[in-house]
């Protein structure tokens, strides 16, 4: 259901570059606020972290320490 935004707020839609102003048509989906057909931008998924520094691994399975996931 979309309303009238009443602050100014980002759009949880991170491939979109407008903020949200007052006034502008906005709607909660998922219970983050964006635009009128905006969508929220999903959270990025965990990435495994070493088990040696725990650090996030890099997605081609490497680690900077030099261990192997
Ligand atoms: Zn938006
Ligand atoms: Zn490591």
């Amino acid at each position: 259901m979309t309303f009238l935004a009443r602050f100014n707020s980002p759009c949880a839609d991170r491939s979109c570059d407008e903020p949200i102003e007052r006034g502008d048509i906005v709607e909660y989906v998922d219970d983050e606020l964006v635009h009128e057909g905006c969508r929220p931008t999903p959270p990025r998924p965990p990435r495994p972290v070493c088990h040696v520094c725990f650090i996030e691994i890099a997605p081609n399975g490497a680690c900077g320490c030099g261990v192997l996931a």
